[in-house]
């Protein structure tokens, strides 16, 4: 049996240790726990990637700590508009969603665009009217809100300034949400699914649903989910940047994703970080930021749960 494995985050950023009060730290683990148990448990029982990104993103999605879903940050009007997208690594489909509201798990409705359509990617009203097609029930605004997120938008509302959720220096709530699997049969798979920036306007949408940009996935290569300043990581065409590192030059995957987190990406302004695996079953959780929520779980038995950088 091939190794397998799963990895997630929670978002990257400036994650000031001191500012987080350790009660507020276990909830950010336990959650991470549960989305990477649940996930990986599809894995274990011989299920696919696909299943398993989607089922680990889910879970992140409905807990009110983390910017998707529940926790969608606030926009410019006041609004939450959220996007998401996942990739199936052994087909190369894809299905994404921008600039939708109201919809509890938006992973679940880019999944629906990528397998009931014969498109890769629906955004604002349209995406609605394909989720009224299908039945999806809409929660209320008082479902999406949260103090600490209407808190951050009030600060900023009036200007121009929008804002990563998880470039807070005060203690907050961080983070796009995001997983990558590789399966028994060594097929990956990746989702991302995101509130967007604080104050955004004018139906800004970010790298979180752009294939290549925040999301990719490709049983030859890699499967990537990305969180940090998303016009950066649009423009970087990140995602992509480290599935082409590993085809054309040959690098392996920590190399890869090494070299596009802490010099490509960064020396055109962009902070963040990534999570990837390969078709072998190998992880990658490289960020330029002072944190990133992240965990994986392979089938050798190893398993980590982290927030911080590394002590070096
Ligand atoms: N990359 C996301 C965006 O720009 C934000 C994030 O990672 O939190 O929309």
């Amino acid at each position: 049996m091939k190794k397998y494995s799963l990895v997630i985050h929670g978002g990257a950023g400036t994650l000031v240790k001191g500012l987080m009060t350790p009660e507020k730290e276990e909830q950010y683990k336990a959650v991470l726990n549960e989305a990477l148990e649940k996930g990986y448990a599809v894995l274990e029982n011989g299920g696919n990637a696909l299943d398993a990104v989607a089922v680990a993103v889910t879970v992140l999605e409905d807990s009110p700590l983390f910017n998707a879903g529940r926790g969608s940050v606030f926009t410019n009007d006041g609004t939450h508009e959220m996007d998401a997208a996942i990739m199936d690594g052994k087909t190369l489909d894809a299905g994404a969603v921008s600039l939708i509201t109201g919809i509890k798990n938006p992973i679940s409705l880019a999944r629906d665009v990528m397998e009931k359509t014969e498109h890769v990617f629906l955004a604002g009203a349209g995406a609605m009217r394909f989720a009224k097609t299908l039945g999806y029930k809409l929660e209320s605004p008082e479902y999406f809100y949260d103090e600490h997120r209407y808190q951050q938008w009030q600060n900023i509302k009036d200007s121009d300034k929008f804002e990563l959720d998880h470039s807070m220096k005060k203690e907050g709530k961080f983070g796009t949400v995001g997983a990558v699997a590789c399966d028994q049969n060594g097929n990956v798979a990746a989702a991302t699914s995101t509130g967007g920036m604080t104050n955004k306007r004018w139906g800004r949408v970010g790298d979180s649903p752009m294939v290549g940009a925040g999301t990719y996935a490709n049983n030859e290569t890699c499967a990537v989910s990305c969180t940090g300043s998303g016009e950066y990581f649009i423009r970087g065409v990140v995602a992509y940047d480290v599935s082409c590192l590993m085809e054309y030059k040959g690098m392996t995957l920590e190399e890869a994703a090494d070299e596009v987190i802490n010099n490509r990406v960064l020396k055109i302004g962009g902070d963040g970080g990534l999570i990837a695996v390969d078709s072998k079953g190998n992880v990658a959780m490289p960020f330029n930021t002072e944190g990133m929520y992240r965990a994986y779980k392979t089938s050798e038995g190893k398993k980590e749960i982290g927030i911080y950088k590394k002590a070096p």
